[in-house]
């Protein structure tokens, strides 16, 4: 027999808060249409990595949904960085894009904070531009990035409050740990948290997971953080997405960096893999992807 507390663990819906977020959206959409506009966001891989492949498919597919103008471009994996800056400056001026990502990985022959430096800040809905990483900083946000963001939504959707909680971000990266840690460590109702980011030279990881109210994995290590890193009630969300080699249709699935069973027994809420914080960075793309458009039209919208 499992724990008794495993019963009370929640299993945060990403699925579901993303769906309720993509609806809101829809009234700013309308709103845009009304004005005659249209909100743009083109997606630009360069090669064929499978899981890019997968993830710049889902984001169209939700363009589609919500009534956004979603473009591909497809560029070869040999192509030269002077091509994808090329395509780059094309997006900058396209004034049916009103925002745009390259997916990363990039192959090696490019370098991707290059990339990243001459996407237009005003259309970078990633918010990975030096500039809107420093607006981030000084709580002058233009975008908030779409992973950290999503994580925020979900709090508030779960009522899980970050005020005077200690935090534990394992995985410092420029797209989930930073700006994350940034967010919560804010004085703002969504922020006011206490956050240690840990990451690979961190020492002693399961003291820091385990003082933790809530712990955020974003490392990539599958099922690097179990139940025994973690005390009873903690919050535990999941970035984490590997895929692992399976006997499924697709010959793979996909792991978390969280080991979700021994997890949810001391877990008071739990994201899962796949259906957690995936469906809000997508979601939240597109919620960025409005304000931008409505921003750049001068047309106000009420975003959820
Ligand atoms: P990254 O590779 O850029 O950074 C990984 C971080 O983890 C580094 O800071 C590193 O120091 C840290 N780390 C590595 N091993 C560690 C260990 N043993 N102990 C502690 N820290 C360790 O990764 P990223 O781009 O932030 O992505 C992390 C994971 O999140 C990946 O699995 C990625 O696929 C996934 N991801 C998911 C979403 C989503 O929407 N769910 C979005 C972005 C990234």
């Amino acid at each position: 027999m499992g724990d008794p507390l495993s019963a009370m663990s929640t299993i945060i819906d990403g699925a579901q808060v993303a769906s309720g977020v993509r609806d809101d959206l829809g009234e700013a959409i309308e709103t845009l249409a009304d004005h005659g506009v249209s909100p743009g966001l083109a997606t630009v891989l360069v090669g064929d990595d499978p899981a890019s492949e997968t993830y710049v498919n889902m984001k169209q597919r939700d363009c589609e949904e919500v009534g956004v103008n979603g473009v591909h471009v497809d560029l070869d994996g040999d192509a030269s960085p002077a091509e994808l800056y090329e395509t780059i400056e094309e997006l900058n001026t396209d004034p049916e894009i009103h925002g745009y990502l390259v997916q990363d990985p990039v192959p090696e022959q490019i370098e991707y904070g290059e990339v990243i430096r001459r996407i237009s800040p005003e259309k970078d809905v990633d918010g990975f531009h030096p500039e809107n990483v420093a607006r981030l900083v000084a709580r002058d946000a233009r975008f908030k990035p779409c992973t950290p963001h999503g994580i925020q939504k979900l709090f508030e959707a779960y009522d899980i409050d970050t005020e005077g909680a200690d935090v534990t971000i394992v995985g410092r990266s420029s797209i989930v740990g930073k700006p994350m840690a940034n967010l919560l460590m804010q004085k703002s109702v969504d922020g006011n948290a206490t956050v240690t980011v840990c990451h690979s030279r961190t020492t002693d990881l399961a003291e820091k997971t385990r003082r933790a109210d809530i712990v955020i994995a974003a490392c990539g290590v599958t099922e690097l953080i179990d139940g025994s890193m973690l005390s009873v009630g903690t919050t535990v969300i999941d970035v984490g997405i590997s895929r692992v080699e399976a006997d499924t249709e697709k010959g793979y699935e996909l792991v978390g960096d969280v080991d979700f069973e021994s997890a949810s027994e001391k877990a008071s809420a739990i994201t899962p893999v796949p259906g957690g914080v995936g469906p809000m960075t997508r979601a939240m793309l597109l919620y960025n992807t409005v304000m931008a458009a409505s921003e750049s039209e001068g047309v106000p919208v009420e975003l959820p």
